[in-house]
Protein backbone atom coordinates (compact mmCIF):
# COMPACT_ATOMS: atom_id res chain seq x y z
CA UNK A 1 0.00 0.00 0.00
CA UNK A 2 2.58 2.25 0.95
CA UNK A 3 4.74 1.96 -2.19
CA UNK A 4 1.66 2.24 -4.64
CA UNK A 5 0.76 5.17 -2.55
CA UNK A 6 4.25 7.08 -2.55
CA UNK A 7 3.95 6.32 -6.36
CA UNK A 8 0.77 8.31 -6.56
CA UNK A 9 1.99 11.19 -4.38
CA UNK A 10 5.15 11.84 -6.63
CA UNK A 11 2.97 11.36 -10.03
CA UNK A 12 0.97 14.47 -8.33
CA UNK A 13 4.49 15.96 -7.13
CA UNK A 14 5.21 15.65 -10.74
CA UNK A 15 2.35 16.75 -12.57
CA UNK A 16 2.01 19.90 -10.44
CA UNK A 17 5.50 20.98 -10.82
CA UNK A 18 4.77 20.66 -14.90
CA UNK A 19 1.56 22.35 -14.32
CA UNK A 20 3.87 25.46 -12.51
CA UNK A 21 6.39 25.47 -14.91
CA UNK A 22 8.48 24.10 -12.24
CA UNK A 23 11.48 21.35 -12.13
CA UNK A 24 10.69 19.15 -10.14
CA UNK A 25 14.00 18.53 -8.52
CA UNK A 26 12.79 22.09 -6.73
CA UNK A 27 10.25 20.15 -4.33
CA UNK A 28 11.27 17.16 -1.88
CA UNK A 29 8.31 15.50 -0.34
CA UNK A 30 8.52 14.72 3.17
CA UNK A 31 6.92 11.50 4.88
CA UNK A 32 4.71 12.60 7.90
CA UNK A 33 4.89 9.64 10.01
CA UNK A 34 3.83 10.53 12.91
CA UNK A 35 2.08 7.67 15.31
CA UNK A 36 3.33 5.39 12.40
CA UNK A 37 5.43 2.24 13.50
CA UNK A 38 9.11 1.71 12.48
CA UNK A 39 7.88 -1.31 10.22
CA UNK A 40 6.05 1.57 8.08
CA UNK A 41 7.99 3.85 7.80
CA UNK A 42 11.11 1.17 7.10
CA UNK A 43 8.82 0.63 4.31
CA UNK A 44 9.11 4.42 3.24
CA UNK A 45 12.88 3.78 3.82
CA UNK A 46 13.31 0.88 1.31
CA UNK A 47 10.96 2.81 -1.58
CA UNK A 48 13.44 5.53 -1.18
CA UNK A 49 12.05 7.86 1.42
CA UNK A 50 14.93 9.76 3.15
CA UNK A 51 12.83 12.94 4.62
CA UNK A 52 10.70 11.83 7.46
CA UNK A 53 8.54 14.37 9.71
CA UNK A 54 7.45 13.74 13.50
CA UNK A 55 5.56 16.52 15.49
CA UNK A 56 6.67 14.78 18.63
CA UNK A 57 10.08 15.46 20.41
CA UNK A 58 10.04 12.01 22.20
CA UNK A 59 8.61 10.17 19.25
CA UNK A 60 11.50 11.74 16.78
CA UNK A 61 14.24 9.97 19.19
CA UNK A 62 12.90 7.46 19.22
CA UNK A 63 12.32 6.60 15.63
CA UNK A 64 15.97 8.57 15.08
CA UNK A 65 17.70 5.84 17.18
CA UNK A 66 16.93 2.79 15.25
CA UNK A 67 16.32 4.08 11.81
CA UNK A 68 19.25 4.18 9.07
CA UNK A 69 21.01 7.06 9.44
CA UNK A 70 20.91 9.00 6.25
CA UNK A 71 17.24 9.71 7.07
CA UNK A 72 16.96 14.06 7.54
CA UNK A 73 14.49 14.04 10.05
CA UNK A 74 11.87 16.70 10.10
CA UNK A 75 10.69 18.46 13.44
CA UNK A 76 6.91 19.58 12.74
CA UNK A 77 5.13 20.21 15.42
CA UNK A 78 5.12 23.08 18.39
CA UNK A 79 8.47 22.72 19.84
CA UNK A 80 8.54 23.64 23.56
CA UNK A 81 12.01 25.03 24.73
CA UNK A 82 12.81 22.10 27.31
CA UNK A 83 12.63 19.89 24.80
CA UNK A 84 15.04 21.82 22.01
CA UNK A 85 18.05 19.74 23.60
CA UNK A 86 16.90 16.23 22.70
CA UNK A 87 16.77 17.28 18.94
CA UNK A 88 19.14 19.87 17.98
CA UNK A 89 21.88 17.57 17.02
CA UNK A 90 19.39 14.99 15.07
CA UNK A 91 17.24 17.02 12.93
CA UNK A 92 17.86 18.58 9.72
CA UNK A 93 15.17 21.09 9.96
CA UNK A 94 12.81 22.43 13.00
CA UNK A 95 9.97 23.78 10.69
CA UNK A 96 8.04 25.37 13.84
CA UNK A 97 9.92 27.87 15.60
CA UNK A 98 7.41 30.38 16.40
CA UNK A 99 8.93 32.89 18.74
CA UNK A 100 12.74 34.51 19.97
CA UNK A 101 12.77 32.66 23.19
CA UNK A 102 12.48 29.39 21.27
CA UNK A 103 14.94 30.22 18.76
CA UNK A 104 17.36 31.25 21.35
CA UNK A 105 17.21 27.91 22.94
CA UNK A 106 17.88 26.31 20.01
CA UNK A 107 20.98 28.49 19.53
CA UNK A 108 22.25 27.78 23.52
CA UNK A 109 21.89 24.38 22.57
CA UNK A 110 23.51 24.14 19.28
CA UNK A 111 26.16 25.90 20.42
CA UNK A 112 26.67 23.17 23.40
CA UNK A 113 26.68 20.28 20.89
CA UNK A 114 28.68 21.88 18.32
CA UNK A 115 26.57 22.23 15.43
CA UNK A 116 24.18 24.87 13.25
CA UNK A 117 20.50 24.10 13.38
CA UNK A 118 18.67 24.92 10.18
CA UNK A 119 15.02 26.26 11.05
CA UNK A 120 11.79 27.76 9.50
CA UNK A 121 9.44 30.35 11.15
CA UNK A 122 5.83 29.45 11.01
CA UNK A 123 3.86 31.64 10.14
CA UNK A 124 -0.09 31.57 10.78
CA UNK A 125 -0.54 33.10 7.52
CA UNK A 126 -4.53 31.99 7.72
CA UNK A 127 -4.93 34.01 11.44
CA UNK A 128 -6.22 30.66 12.90
CA UNK A 129 -6.52 31.33 16.52
CA UNK A 130 -6.48 27.22 16.89
CA UNK A 131 -3.03 27.17 15.19
CA UNK A 132 0.17 27.91 16.67
CA UNK A 133 2.91 30.39 14.55
CA UNK A 134 3.31 34.15 14.45
CA UNK A 135 1.64 36.83 12.05
CA UNK A 136 2.90 38.27 8.93
CA UNK A 137 4.23 41.25 10.66
CA UNK A 138 5.66 39.50 13.28
CA UNK A 139 7.57 37.20 11.22
CA UNK A 140 9.64 39.88 9.82
CA UNK A 141 10.70 41.41 13.15
CA UNK A 142 11.53 37.47 14.27
CA UNK A 143 13.52 36.94 11.11
CA UNK A 144 15.11 39.85 12.07
CA UNK A 145 15.86 38.77 15.56
CA UNK A 146 17.10 34.91 15.04
CA UNK A 147 19.52 36.52 12.40
CA UNK A 148 21.76 37.62 14.88
CA UNK A 149 22.03 34.02 17.14
CA UNK A 150 24.65 31.96 16.72
CA UNK A 151 24.49 28.59 15.56
CA UNK A 152 20.57 28.85 14.11
CA UNK A 153 19.89 29.52 10.19
CA UNK A 154 17.08 30.50 9.06
CA UNK A 155 16.32 28.81 6.09
CA UNK A 156 12.62 30.15 5.18
CA UNK A 157 8.93 29.59 6.10
CA UNK A 158 6.27 27.00 7.33
CA UNK A 159 3.00 27.23 7.41
CA UNK A 160 -0.07 24.75 8.19
CA UNK A 161 -3.23 25.74 6.29
CA UNK A 162 -6.72 25.69 7.20
CA UNK A 163 -8.32 22.13 7.40
CA UNK A 164 -10.76 22.09 4.29
CA UNK A 165 -12.36 20.11 1.66
CA UNK A 166 -11.33 22.38 -1.39
CA UNK A 167 -8.31 22.40 -1.47
CA UNK A 168 -8.43 25.99 -3.79
CA UNK A 169 -9.12 27.77 -0.76
CA UNK A 170 -5.90 27.74 0.61
CA UNK A 171 -4.30 28.72 -2.55
CA UNK A 172 -4.74 32.32 -1.24
CA UNK A 173 -2.68 31.60 1.71
CA UNK A 174 0.40 29.86 -0.32
CA UNK A 175 0.72 32.56 -2.47
CA UNK A 176 0.70 34.70 0.72
CA UNK A 177 3.19 32.72 2.82
CA UNK A 178 5.86 32.79 -0.95
CA UNK A 179 5.01 36.62 -1.05
CA UNK A 180 6.00 36.94 2.85
CA UNK A 181 9.27 34.93 1.74
CA UNK A 182 9.82 37.02 -1.32
CA UNK A 183 9.19 40.38 0.54
CA UNK A 184 11.85 39.38 3.39
CA UNK A 185 14.25 37.73 1.00
CA UNK A 186 14.24 41.46 -0.56
CA UNK A 187 15.70 42.75 2.63
CA UNK A 188 18.91 40.87 2.20
CA UNK A 189 19.43 40.22 5.54
CA UNK A 190 22.63 38.36 7.02
CA UNK A 191 22.46 34.90 7.80
CA UNK A 192 19.05 34.88 6.50
CA UNK A 193 18.09 32.34 3.45
CA UNK A 194 14.25 32.20 1.82
CA UNK A 195 14.57 29.60 -0.29
CA UNK A 196 12.59 26.99 2.23
CA UNK A 197 8.56 27.14 2.05
CA UNK A 198 7.03 23.91 4.04
CA UNK A 199 3.26 24.31 2.83
CA UNK A 200 0.78 21.46 1.51
CA UNK A 201 -0.39 18.65 2.90
CA UNK A 202 -2.43 15.77 2.18
CA UNK A 203 -5.27 17.65 1.15
CA UNK A 204 -3.67 20.39 -0.72
CA UNK A 205 -0.21 19.64 -1.81
CA UNK A 206 -0.66 20.26 -5.19
CA UNK A 207 -2.10 23.21 -5.07
CA UNK A 208 1.03 24.07 -2.77
CA UNK A 209 3.64 23.21 -5.03
CA UNK A 210 1.86 25.11 -7.90
CA UNK A 211 1.96 28.36 -5.29
CA UNK A 212 6.09 27.51 -4.58
CA UNK A 213 6.22 24.95 -1.97
CA UNK A 214 9.61 23.39 -1.88
CA UNK A 215 9.09 21.10 0.74
CA UNK A 216 5.02 19.07 0.88
CA UNK A 217 4.56 17.23 4.32
CA UNK A 218 2.04 14.65 3.50
CA UNK A 219 1.38 12.01 6.37
CA UNK A 220 -2.28 10.20 5.27
CA UNK A 221 -1.70 10.58 1.18
CA UNK A 222 1.12 7.87 2.30
CA UNK A 223 0.56 6.33 5.62
CA UNK A 224 -3.45 6.03 5.45
CA UNK A 225 -5.48 7.69 7.99
CA UNK A 226 -3.88 7.82 11.33
CA UNK A 227 -5.48 5.96 13.85
CA UNK A 228 -6.06 8.00 17.15
CA UNK A 229 -5.83 11.73 16.76
CA UNK A 230 -2.67 13.85 17.36
C1 LIG B 1 0.25 15.71 10.61
C2 LIG B 1 0.89 16.84 9.90
C3 LIG B 1 1.04 16.83 8.50
C4 LIG B 1 0.52 15.73 7.61
O1 LIG B 1 -0.87 15.75 7.56
P1 LIG B 1 -1.68 14.83 6.51
O2 LIG B 1 -2.96 15.54 6.33
O3 LIG B 1 -1.83 13.49 7.14
O4 LIG B 1 -0.88 14.77 5.27
C5 LIG B 1 1.69 17.90 7.90
N1 LIG B 1 2.17 18.93 8.64
C6 LIG B 1 2.05 18.96 9.97
C7 LIG B 1 2.62 20.12 10.72
C8 LIG B 1 1.42 17.93 10.65
O5 LIG B 1 1.30 17.99 11.98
Amino acid sequence: MISENLDFVKKNIESSCKKAGRNSDEVSLIAVSKTKPVSMLMEAYEQGCRDFGENKVQELVEKYEVMPKDIRWHMIGHLQRNKVKYIVDKVALIHSVDSLKLAEEISREAHKKQVTVSVLVEVNIACEETKFGVTKEAAVSLVHDIAQLKGVHVEGLMTIAPYTANPEENRQYFRKLKQLAVDISSKNIDNVNMNVLSMGMTGDYMVAIEEGATYVRVGTGIFGEREYPV
